[in-house]
Parts: C-alpha cells; structure tokens; sequence
C-alpha cells in the first residue's frame, strides 16, 4: 500500500487570490466556497493563505491517488515528451492499451473514449438508440432513467437526469426519455408494459449503480437481479452510468460488482485518468452497432490521457488500492455511524460502499449538508454535499487510518459546534 506523502510542499504564493476580479471574467455556473487552492500532495490541499486541509472530496470522487502522486508526476511527464496529442485519423497505442485493460477488468468487449461523464452517457445514449433502431427495430426508442438520478449537464443527460431542478430553463429537452422511482421494480415493469405502445418502445435502461448526486443511495441486489431479467426477457438493454462509482471507488473495480449483475454497456469517468480528463463508454460485443463516422470526439482517448490513465489503473492493482478502499471505507462508516449514535436528533442514515459514504441530516431540523460542509471547511476538512440533506464523503482511495481518524474528529467538532 502506498502512503500519501505528507510533508508540506512548498510556501503559499503571496499573490493575494482576489474573488471579484474572478467573477468579473468567469461566468457563474458555479455556487463557490470562499476559498482558492492552489497545491496538493496526497490528501492534502493547501489554499492560497497557506491554510491547510484535507480532502474528502478528491475533485468529487475523482482524483484516485490524491494529489501530486509520483504514479502520476511520471506518467504525466513521460507522455507530454513522447506524444500528447495527435487525432483518432491514426492508431493510438495508449488508446488500445487502456482499452484492453478496461476489457480484461470488466464484463465489457469495447471501450470508445471521451472526456467526460457526460460526454460517456451521450455516447451511450446514441449507442442505445441505433440499437434500438436497428436491431430491436423500434421506430421510437425510448430509454428509462430513476428519479434522482445524475447524468450529467449537456442537453440530452440533463434529459436522462431525473432531477427537475437541474432541467428548468433548458426546455424544449430531449424526447425520448421516462422516469421511475429508484429501487422500485414494480414501476420498472409497468413502465414497459405501457410505453409498448404503436411506434414506442423501451429500448434502454440507464440507471447509476449507486446514486451519487442523488443522495449517495445504493441499488437494492434485488431490484438490480430482477432489472437484469427484464433486459434478458425483453432485449432492452441494460446501461450502467458507473461515472461516479467505477474505478475502485467502492472498494470493487465497477459498482456493478456491488450487486452481482452485469450491465450491457457502462460508462465511467470521473476516477478513471485519476483526475485528468477522461471518459469513457464500454459496451458488450453484441451491441456495439457503431461504424466508422457515427460518433467520434477530437480529444477522446489522445494519448496523454490514455497513458496517464493506463498508469493510475495499474497503479490501482500494484499497490493493491481496493483492498485499501474496503478497509479505509469501513473504517470511516463505523466512525461516522457512531458519531450518528451520538447525535440521533441531527443525523439519520449513514450508508454507502467502500470509499463513497453520505451522512444524512435529519429531515426534520433545519440543519442543511452545505452548512455542514462550511462549518466542516473552517476545520481543516473538504467535504461535498449530495443533494440538500446528505454529506458526502469522497477522499482519494489512498486514504490512510490516520487521515480518516482526523476526518472523524472534526466531523466530531463540527457536530459539537452546529448543535451548541
Ligand atoms: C459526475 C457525474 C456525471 C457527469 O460527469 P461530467 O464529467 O461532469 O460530465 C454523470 N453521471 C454521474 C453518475 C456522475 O456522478
């Protein structure tokens, strides 16, 4: 197991960070925390007064070795000397070595390259639907999605997403999507029951294999078991947006290992190049219809990433990180559900798998995830809110013991401070 290095890096730059001059150029898309950082080593990140904190967000669930890794400093390095960048006109060694290695570590056959999670649900959306024209012959495709789901912000995965409050203004959306409650089999099978109607027909499900944004919510085994022998029953196909949760995260390689089923496609993203953007969408053998020409991205799969990316996988296997994310994840869920012991007016739930855990607040207190979070930031801790009520904890899967007992105590003194 690799340690995250502690020592400090070097002192803070005296370039005061200034808010405003900030907001004056970039749009506001973003509701900020009132803090810029500016380095990281290991679970560390230091802001540009020099005030130190540790991690429990990562990029949100993204940078798997922490920061400033030497895995990382070495990859990076070695491919921007080689060959960054070049175009999918050509071969790219990289792209096909992190292919086969996502291919020899998954249910999956083959992987098309992207950027982004939502650029990997947008391949699987297209993917989904010229199946569903051309082999399953459905006029109108139609692809299923949970309530309180994530997929992502471009017109289509917003679509998917099965959040209003993520949708409003964005209308007209993209036809072709229906939601259901998560977890809920019943509505599963009503749903393809009705929409099987003239030109329409449910030729997907996407769904997250835990939900993250959502509320760091986990699939049911049974709902999951039985949402795979519908798909077998009917030919619909079974998407998993493993964008979250892939890479370890849970403390198995893909979520889907959680619940004993495999998808037909999934994609994953945000932990896979351990920070550097990448994503990506892999599909079974028997439907990937694409040909030459149908989908295709500038920046997917160059070589910097696919080589830096390759780097962080294998780096998962040598210092046997998982094993780390199974220990560490429990570790921090027993620390937290005791803290929960001692607060039960303030926190209901604490769930989730291996290195992704939600805190909730009780429904009935005033109390909000983002005030936890901000009291949370002022000792010395990231965190990440999953929706109005749950706190999400989120650290690199290089975590140690002794970070996550200090993660603890302050979760401990925020509590302290918030219930006073
Ligand atoms: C973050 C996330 C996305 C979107 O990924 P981007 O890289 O921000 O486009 C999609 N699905 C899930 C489950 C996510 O957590």
């Amino acid at each position: 197991m690799i340690q995250s290095p502690v020592e400090q890096p070097t002192m803070a730059s005296n370039i005061p960070f200034d808010a405003e001059n900030f907001n004056q150029v970039v749009m506001s898309t973003y509701g900020r925390f009132p803090i810029a950082l500016e380095r990281g080593l290991g679970c560390r990140v230091w802001d540009t007064q020099g005030k130190e904190y540790l991690d429990f967000v990562a990029g949100i669930a993204t940078c798997t070795l922490g920061h400033a890794h030497p895995v990382m400093v070495e990859a990076v390095t070695r491919q921007i000397q080689k060959l960054h960048h070049v175009s999918n006109l050509y071969y790219i060694p990289e792209q096909g070595e992190l292919a086969k290695w996502i291919v020899d570590h998954s249910c999956g056959d083959r992987v098309f390259f992207c950027n982004s999670g939502a650029e990997a649900n947008e391949a699987a959306i297209k993917l989904a639907r010229k199946y569903g024209h051309t082999v399953l012959e459905i006029a109108n495709p139609i692809i299923l999605t949970a309530h309180s789901s994530f997929h992502g912000r471009t017109l289509a995965t917003v679509t998917a997403t099965g959040q209003p409050k993520y949708q409003k203004h964005f209308d007209p959306l993209v036809p072709g999507f229906h939601y259901v409650p998560y977890n809920d089999i019943r509505a599963v099978e009503a749903a393809v029951t009705e929409l099987d109607e003239g030109n329409y027909r449910v030729a997907a499900i996407l769904i997250e294999t835990l939900q993250g944004e959502g509320g760091v919510k986990p699939g049911e085994l049974a709902y999951f078991k039985r949402l795979r022998e519908i798909c077998n029953e009917t030919g619909i196909l079974l998407i998993f947006d493993e964008v979250q949760v892939g890479m370890g995260r849970t403390g198995k390689l893909w979520g889907y290992e959680n619940l004993g089923v495999e998808p037909d496609i999934f994609t994953s993203a945000k932990g896979l190049g351990g920070g550097i953007p990448i994503g990506a969408m892999i599909s079974k053998k028997f439907c990937d219809v694409f040909a030459p020409g149908e989908h295709a991205s500038t920046f997917g799969g160059n070589p910097f990433v696919c080589g830096v990316a390759l780097s962080v996988c294998e780096a998962l296997e040598k210092y046997n990180i998982l094993q780390n994310v199974q220990e560490q994840g429990s570790h921090l869920r027993e620390g937290l559900k005791a803290i929960a012991r001692k607060y039960p007016q303030h926190i209901g739930q604490v769930r989730g798998w291996g290195l992704i855990n939600g805190m909730e607040l009780q429904a009935d207190i005033p109390l909000t995830a983002a005030e936890v979070v901000q009291a949370a930031m002022a000792e010395g801790l990231l965190l990440v809110p999953a929706g109005a009520k749950v706190v999400r904890f989120v650290p690199p899967l290089i975590v140690t013991e002794t970070d996550i007992n200090q993660a603890l105590q302050s979760v401990e003194r925020v509590l302290a401070k918030l219930t006073a």
